[in-house]
This record gives structure tokens, sequence and C-alpha cells, in this order.
């Protein structure tokens, strides 16, 4: 055991990406050393299979900063390492003797579409988002042999939120790179996000109608004003509420125009049209916004043909055996605090506490409960340097973890004999997969070409 592994606590992250390599930063600041389970071969979650790879400069960025989290003499990462398949939950918190777990690791199931037996047509008719986004990111890799998705004409996409606006414009380049293509121009998915798909085809000298491309059409349940793509600040007054919805509306009307993408609001999907065992398209019912809420107008139902439907309606925490749960996300107590109600010493953190967010919020809450957790579970760290929501005074905060702080201060830190013991488990699984240090483990699991 090295020098390294002289720490007072050992910790147990699962997801290495943005919020499992803040954490590592965080508790290894601390002293604290890390166990960062990955199920994938490299830890950059939703960076590497969920943004976009238009976004080049940003997803560098990205993994550069968790490489330098991880890349830390405290850490002991375990690639290619699935909770709930190769180390079970109960087994990871019951025999492993970790002083705490953190679970980081994302919203990968996507939101099933409430439409009775459509999952049947999954591959026929049918795809979610989180493949399509992880075929568009990896496809054009020597390695690749996940499925492959031909996107067609006149495409229809349930959705709503940020992530539905990269799908339309994902189906939008593949479409018009293949139409452009097949007139001898040769374009890009980069070139057509940068520009957009009318400055593009004018480049060319060619209208875009000419083209006779049957656009995508994003398919909402709501209006236009009320789609999250961008937020309301707290307690907003009308003036704030009527600013943020002239702001969703503009984010919509360029998406249109820039990417020729069509869009229907008040529509819901409530049936499935099948023909031999395909899914050739929805039914639909139009809404009237109440309260928030897309109330169903009676006798409004209309029917949408299309050859693919894709379903973009949000990302939920997968089922993983032994973990409880609360609806479709854990057992968290309340996501400030992150709690795992099921049992004692487990902590949720990023995108996996409410299946939803961004790099920032993931990084923000992941640093928030980290920092809380090593002051009050772990009782190391000056209050004052720790946790600066407990400096601003957050009161309900303070009372929440209370009880928490008091379990905690009974914890004692592991001994020498019980870090050797985690510490061989580690060692004996990073020899099966053949991982010796971190930055070797990188250089020989990233594809050359990947994008
Ligand atoms: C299409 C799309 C576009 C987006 N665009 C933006 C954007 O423009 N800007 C922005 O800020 N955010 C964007 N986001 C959101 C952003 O990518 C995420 O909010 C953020 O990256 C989540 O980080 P995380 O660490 O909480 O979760 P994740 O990135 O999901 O990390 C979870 C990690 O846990 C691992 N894991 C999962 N299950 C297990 C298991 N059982 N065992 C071990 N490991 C496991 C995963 O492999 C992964 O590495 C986008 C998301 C999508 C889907």
């Amino acid at each position: 055991m090295s020098s390294h592994d002289q720490g007072r606590h050992v910790a147990a992250v699962v997801g290495g990406a943005i919020a499992g390599s803040v954490a590592a930063e965080v508790l290894t600041s601390a002293g604290v050393l890390c166990v960062v389970l990955e199920q994938n071969d490299r830890p950059y979650g939703k960076i590497e299979d969920g943004l976009p790879r238009w976004h080049v400069k940003q997803r560098k960025l990205e993994y550069e900063r968790i490489d330098s989290r991880l890349d830390h003499p405290c850490v002991h990462f375990l690639p290619r390492t699935r909770l709930g398949r190769d180390i079970d939950f109960r087994e990871l918190i019951e025999q492993w003797g970790f002083s705490v777990v953190l679970l980081a690791n994302g919203a990968w199931k996507d939101r099933p579409l409430p439409v009775e037996g459509i999952d049947e047509y999954v591959c026929k008719g049918l795809v979610y988002q989180n493949p399509l986004i992880y075929w568009f990111n990896h496809k054009n890799e020597k390695s690749y042999t996940g499925p492959r998705y031909e996107i067609q004409p006149g495409t229809i996409v349930i959705g709503g939120g940020l992530a539905s606006i990269d799908v339309v414009k994902v189906i939008q380049f593949e479409l018009y790179e293949k139409a452009l293509c097949a007139r001898g121009i040769d374009t890009s998915m980069l070139e057509l996000e940068h520009k957009g798909v009318p400055a593009v085809c004018a480049s060319h000298q060619i209208d875009p109608g000419e083209l006779m491309i049957d656009d995508c059409t994003l398919y909402y349940r709501r209006r236009a004003v009320d789609m999250p793509l961008a937020q309301f600040p707290e307690n907003a007054s009308q003036e704030q509420i009527e600013k943020t919805q002239a702001v969703r509306k503009k984010i919509l009307t360029r998406v249109m125009e820039k990417y020729r993408v069509r869009f229907k609001e008040c529509h819901a999907p409530v049936g499935a049209l099948v023909e031999n065992g395909r899914l050739v398209g929805l039914r639909f019912i139009q809404t009237r916004v109440e309260g928030g809420k897309a109330v169903p107008l009676p006798g409004s139902e209309l029917e949408v043909y299309t050859s693919l439907v894709v379903s973009s309606i949000g990302s939920i925490p997968e089922l993983i055996p032994g973990i409880e749960m609360k609806g479709e996300l854990y057992k968290f107590s309340d996501p400030e605090t992150g709690e795992y109600m099921g049992c004692e010493g487990v902590f949720g953190i990023g995108n996996v506490v409410t299946g939803q967010g961004n790099i920032m919020i993931s990084q923000k809450h992941s640093q928030q409960l980290s920092r809380r957790i090593l002051e009050n579970y772990l009782g190391l760290g000056p209050r004052d340097t720790v946790s600066p929501l407990f400096e601003n005074g957050e009161e309900v905060v303070r009372q929440k973890l209370e009880p928490v702080k008091a379990a905690i201060q009974k914890k004692p830190p592991l001994s020498t004999a019980q870090i050797s013991c985690i510490l061989e488990r580690v060692q004996r699984r990073q020899r099966e997969i053949g991982y010796k240090n971190y930055r070797d483990w990188i250089k020989k699991v990233t594809p050359p070409d990947l994008e």
C-alpha cells in the first residue's frame, strides 16, 4: 500500500463522468481514497454518448477535466465494471466495507413513451433518444458494432426539451447530408450545424425545397411557450414569466428556420398505428393547456403516418437490482441531500438524483453534496471551507442534514487492514480487466477515429 492509501475513509463512486469525477476530486482533496466504478471503458458518460458530436470543443474540454480529476493517486479507477452486473449493489454496500457509497450513474433509461404496447415496436418503426444519439456519436468509428439506424424522411419526434432539439437536428443533418451527397455535394454535419440548412444549400445555389425532403416534425403535448428550453427564475414575476416564454419561442423559431424543422404544439400521442408488425404512425389527441397541464380535447384525435418515430421525452435512472425505487427515480429522501433511503451511507449525485439537468447542474450538485458528505458524514474539513450552503444560512438544508450528521459522527475511519482489504479487491478486478494506470488505459481504449 502506497503512502497515498493511508486515508481515513474509502469511498465508492459509481460512475466516472461529470458528477462522479467531481465527487472524486472533492473527496480526494481531503485525503479520502476513491474507488470509481465505471460501466464503460471510458468514463465520460453523457459527454461522450449524449452531447451530440458537433459540440467538439466542449466535449474535448470536459474529457480533459474528467481525466485530470480521475488521474489522481488517491483515485482507484475500475472501468468496465457495472454495478448490478459485475458487482452487486448489496455486495458493494455490505461486503466491500466502504465508508460511503456515492451513486453518480446518471439517467440512462429512456422514459417510456406513454402509449400502450408501443415498446413492442422498438427498432420496428420506433427508436428512443439514448440509443439514437449513441449511434450518431459513434457510427463513424470502425469498431462500432451497435445498432445502425436509417433516418427516414417524414420522421416524427415526440419531445419538447433541449435534448429533443438535438434529436431533430440529428435527423435533419442525416437527411440533408444524404440528399446533398446524392447531388455530388460534400457537406458535413458540422457545416450544417454551424451554418444551418438553408445557408449550406444556398452556398451551392440550391433551394432546399428542390431537394423534396419531407422534413422532420417535433410534436409537443403543450404550447411552444411551455417548452423547457429556458427556465423561469425562482419566484418569477409575471413579467419574468413572459420574458422566459418569449425566449423559449425564439429558440424554437430559430431551430425551425435554421434547420427546417416543423413543429406541432398541443399534440399528445395516445395510440400506435401498426401494419404487418411495424409501427407506421401514431394517433394523437390535441390538448389545451390549463394550469400548466395538457388537457386532452375530446373528439380531436388524428392519425399521423410515418416510417420512423423517435421518442425523446426524458431519461430516468436505470433499474439496478437491490436499489429501491420511488416512482421512476431511486428512493432518495430529497434531491438536496441526495440521501438514499434504502440504507445508510449511500448518496446520489448529479443526473441520477433528478433524472434531468445539464453539465453545470451535475457539477454543482456533485460539488455541494460531496462537500457536505465530507463534512457531515465523514467528519472531515472545517465548516467554513467545506459547505458554503451552510454558511449561506440555508436552514432548511441544515435541518435536513442534522440526523445524517449525528449518525456520521459515530462512524469511525477505516483501519489499515480494512483499507487493504478493499484495495486488494480493487486490484484483483483491475488485473482481470488489464488495467494498470489511468492514462495508459484511456490511450488503449480510445478508438483512433473517435470524433
Ligand atoms: C442529447 C443530449 C444533449 C445534451 N446537451 C447538453 C448541453 O448542450 N449542455 C449541457 O450542459 N448539458 C447537456 N446535456 C446534459 C449533460 O450531458 C448531462 O446532464 C451531464 O453530462 C450528466 O452528468 P452526470 O455525471 O450526472 O451523468 P452521466 O454523464 O450520465 O454519467 C454517469 C456515468 O455513470 C456510468 N454508469 C451508469 N450506470 C452505471 C452502472 N450501473 N455501473 C457503473 N457505472 C455506471 C455511465 O457510464 C456514466 O459514465 C445533454 C444531454 C443529452 C442526452
